[in-house]
């Protein structure tokens, strides 16, 4: 005899920040939610991001000319982006797709949506953080791209340019004038950009377990820590079949991550979702004081002040779900602490590698799936999620409301990839 499925009104699966802001929007809407997620929340993805809130990311990935770094990105294994030769063959389709979107018109597309999700990103996170009580987690305190070298710094001057069309704001800062923000970086860098509209999350895994905590404490919200295993839309709701039994949902919201890919293959859907694993050396006690987030261009990677010491975190390694973390990361991303920081200390470390959810141009999946409009898709953040989840929250509250994603958010649906 089989039971009854338990009956819900909307399904969140994935308690990462995406997961967490939509339960957030949607708890606002009057929703009655149920979070499912196979661990704690904050323990995917989201864990170990670098805490960057950059609403001045103007560009996806993929932009014209990158192929030229294709070469490097094959044989150095040190270069900020590696493919590893064993994941080559499985990948390769996700980097064809990749170099399609290359070109100047499809950039352009790509681009639009990023500005769109970044742009306000910090207002719309403002209520979030207000409901979540993390204000102490969340620093207004601006961001600094730093250039060791000249060349560097002369391959950003167009993105300079159009940030400036584009309204952004920005100040190109002396070597001397960088010392002043922060005293404590080295003297190796010789340009630098502040952007004053800029931020950092200090703590990132506990700003989502706070987001979720506050939609089941204060709006009602149920969180569920079983595995998804499929799900099987029908005329009455969606069947979610979990690792705890069977649950009937009037709709369901995929915050799955990287993991979304194999949620939806099933109904029919194959997208390009490829993990760019990245990295992080979390550490302690370092003695030095440090106020903002700061991204050394030329390597990709990203210092900043998180819980009670630094975070530096990078890379982007295309090697799939299953191989090991490579070794050699971790030594490169401390070598790269000691150089901006030279006088931290950095004795007491801990290691990670996440997945990063990336699509070939670099917009996520957003909105209804198109013939099973009960289930909305909100995946595939890449490199970008932690800054562009506020805004994803409030699309997905608004496409559950209509079943439909707003016309002028179009290049986010999944038909891209039909
Ligand atoms: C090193 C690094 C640095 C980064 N730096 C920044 C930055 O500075 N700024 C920025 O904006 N972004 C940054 N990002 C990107 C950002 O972290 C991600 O885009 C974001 O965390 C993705 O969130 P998510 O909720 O989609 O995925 P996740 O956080 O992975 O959440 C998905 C959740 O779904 C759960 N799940 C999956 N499948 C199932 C299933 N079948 N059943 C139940 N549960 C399931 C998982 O357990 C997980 O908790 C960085 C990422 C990395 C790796």
């Amino acid at each position: 005899m089989t039971s009854d499925p338990v009956q819900d009104d909307v399904v969140v699966i994935g308690a990462g920040i995406i997961g967490a802001t939509a339960a957030y929007n949607l708890v606002q809407q009057g929703r009655r939610v149920t979070i499912i997620d196979r661990q704690a929340p904050g323990y995917g993805c989201s864990f170990g991001n670098a805490g960057g809130l950059s609403p001045g990311i103007s560009f996806p990935l993929a932009m014209p000319g990158i192929y030229r770094h294709i070469p490097e990105w094959l044989v150095n294994p040190a270069s900020p982006v590696t493919v590893l030769w064993k994941h080559l063959p499985a990948a390769l389709p996700w980097l064809l797709k990749f170099l399609h979107e290359a070109t100047p018109a499809r950039s352009r597309v790509a681009a639009e949506g990023v500005r769109k999700m970044m742009r306000n990103s910090l207002d719309d996170y403002a209520p979030i953080i207000a409901f979540a009580g993390a204000e102490d987690l969340v620093h207004h305190v601006g961001q600094l791209y730093l250039y060791s070298t000249d060349e560097g710094f002369q391959d950003e001057q167009r993105a300079l340019r159009t940030r400036t069309e584009l309204g952004i704001e920005q100040r190109v800062l002396s070597a001397r004038e960088l010392r002043e923000y922060e005293p404590a970086l080295s003297d190796i860098f010789r340009h630098a950009i502040y952007f004053p509209g800029h931020g950092h999350c200090s703590n990132p895994q506990q700003f989502v377990e706070r987001i979720v905590r506050a939609c089941v404490n204060k709006g009602g919200a149920r969180l569920v820590q079983q595995d998804v295993i499929d799900l099987r839309p029908g005329s009455h709701g969606v069947r979610v079949r979990t690792s705890g039994g069977e649950r009937l949902a009037g709709q369901v919201v995929i915050a799955a991550g990287i993991h979304s890919k194999s949620l939806v293959q099933p109904l029919g859907w194959r997208v390009p979702l490829e993990s760019h694993r990245g990295y992080h050396l979390q550490v302690s006690d370092t003695g030095v004081g440090v106020l903002r987030n700061v991204m050394w261009a030329e390597r990709k990677t990203l210092v900043t002040p998180i819980n009670d010491g630094l975070r530096v975190a990078g890379t982007a390694e295309i090697g799939g779900l299953h191989a090991a973390p490579t070794r050699s990361r971790f030594d490169q991303l401390l070598a790269t602490l000691r150089e901006v920081y030279p006088d931290a200390r950095t004795e007491d470390r801990k290691e990670w590698m996440g997945h990063r959810p990336c699509t070939p141009d670099s917009l996520p999946v957003l909105g209804p799936l198109p013939g099973n409009e009960r289930i909305i898709c909100a995946f595939g953040h890449g490199h970008i999620g932690l800054t562009a989840a506020s805004f994803t929250g409030r699309a997905v509250a608004l496409a559950a409301a209509n079943s439909v994603i707003s016309e002028t958010w179009r290049e986010f649906s999944i038909s891209r990839f039909a």
